[in-house]
């Protein structure tokens, strides 16, 4: 019989593991701590708005390959919607003006050179600096090796890295950076076609994730959180989920696809990121559909980014610590009087729900890049997944499911 594999986590990464182990014919139980899968990348009823909503608004790009095979083995790549070409609408609430940034697919990126295309304002040949960033020594700060100021930093570059990166661009790791511009801005418009999963996180990333895993054989427990490893010299040998405990057989393999500070607790020698920054997502319910694009880009404002769904516009703010203390109601009028002016809908504030993620990602700056731990550990049948482990990536959805994929690959190389 082949070894159990045990996957500690039913997040993105977790799940990611368990369903390509899955697809390839091994036995997986993932043990979630919480009732619901999904982690950081959930839908929930909301009973303030009575509407189901997503933790944050997540937003894919057509280039993220990892995202995009994890949706097609599940069978939902369907689910993530948007503009068949790399078209971003933005709108600048300080000044009112609205364009929409349009590159084309290919590698060579000849927008820039049409000024109808390119954002309003910057030169063709502003968008060659980008090239400096892909340069950057490890350990340098976007600051360091790039201009943080400017039309094309205000208005692109800044918004762009910001998102990505959720930590004030002046201060991130340029690696984190050029890693992300790499494979998508720089790689050509087909491969920053932006995505949103219409009908909700979980309907896209999570629920289809989990009847695979049940209809490969595999098996998904909630409400069991682990609380210790049992060791026998350089091996896992048992799960205590305090009132259940698991013993492994020999050869049983361990993913432990907790976020870092569960994963520290869990192995107190494991160095992890220790800094965090917030993301701040605000919806509010429309009785009517608004007209606004499914997603618009906001330029001098509270609100980073607008997403219209059929039923509510949502709004995401990026490294948003500095809001967590705001009152929620005062948050909620502010945004709200911007939404309103960017979507053009009437100013009276409709009902909302604001859902602060204190801990939505950890920071990338160059100092905590550099203590994200490998997959490998010290133990033999066990590997670490998460977007918070070294996958040369921020922490985002591609991030998290291609750590889930190398632990995956790694088991299936284990020598246990
Ligand atoms: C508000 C918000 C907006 C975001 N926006 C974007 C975006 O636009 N684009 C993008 O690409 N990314 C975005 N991200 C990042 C993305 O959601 C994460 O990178 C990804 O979901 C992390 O997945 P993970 O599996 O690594 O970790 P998690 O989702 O944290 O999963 C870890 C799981 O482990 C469980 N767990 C914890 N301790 C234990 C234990 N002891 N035993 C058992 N289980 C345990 C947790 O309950 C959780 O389910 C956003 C994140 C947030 C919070």
């Amino acid at each position: 019989m082949s070894p159990r594999i045990h996957i500690i986590g039913a997040g993105l990464a977790g799940l990611s593991a368990a369903v390509r182990l899955a697809a390839r014919g091994r036995t997986v139980s993932v043990y979630e701590a919480t009732s619901q899968a999904g982690g950081r990348c959930r839908s929930f009823h909301d009973p303030a708005l009575d509407m189901v909503i997503d933790n944050g608004n997540h937003l894919v790009l057509s280039g993220n390959a990892a995202a995009m095979s994890f949706l097609d083995t599940i069978g939902s790549r369907d689910r993530l919607r948007g503009p068949a070409t790399a078209s971003f609408p933005f709108f600048d609430l300080a000044s009112g003006e609205r364009w929409t940034l349009r590159a084309n697919d290919g590698p060579i990126p000849w927008w820039v050179l049409d000024r109808h295309r390119r954002v309003p304002g910057t030169r063709a040949w502003d968008y060659v600096s980008m090239l400096q960033l892909l340069r950057a020594p490890l350990g340098a700060t976007v600051g360091d090796v790039f201009e943080c100021s400017g039309t094309l930093y205000d208005r692109l570059i800044g918004p762009f890295l910001l998102a990505a990166l959720n930590t004030e661009p002046p201060q991130a790791s340029a690696a984190l950076a050029a890693a992300v511009i790499r494979e998508t801005l720089a790689a050509g418009g087909r491969n920053y076609h932006p995505l949103i999963a219409q009908d909700g996180l979980s309907a896209a990333f999570i629920d289809p994730a989990l009847q695979f895993i049940e209809a490969h054989g595999g098996h998904v427990a909630f409400g069991q959180r682990l609380r210790a490893f049992g060791f026998d010299g350089r091996r896992v040998a048992a799960l205590d989920f305090g009132d259940t405990a698991v013993a492994l057989d020999n050869d049983d393999p361990v993913i432990l696809a907790v976020p870092p500070a569960a994963a520290a607790a869990l192995l107190p020698q494991l160095r992890v990121p220790t800094e965090f920054r917030a993301i701040v997502n605000a919806h509010f319910k429309l009785d009517r559909p608004s007209a606004a694009p499914p997603i618009t880009g906001v330029i001098n404002g509270t609100v980073e980014w607008l997403f219209a769904f059929p039923d509510r516009l949502s709004v995401t703010i990026s490294s948003a610590d500095r809001l967590l203390d705001t009152p929620r109601e005062e948050l909620a009028v502010k945004i709200w009087a911007e939404v309103a002016n960017i979507a053009g809908v009437a100013p009276a504030l409709p009902p909302w729900q604001i859902v602060r993620e204190r801990r939505a990602t950890f920071a990338a700056l160059p100092h905590q890049n550099a203590i994200r731990p490998a997959a490998r550990t010290n133990w033999r049948n066990l590997v670490l997944a998460g977007d918070w482990t070294a996958t040369g990536l921020p922490a985002t959805i591609e991030g998290a499911i291609r750590s889930g994929f190398r632990a995956a690959e790694l088991i299936d190389g284990l020598d246990v």
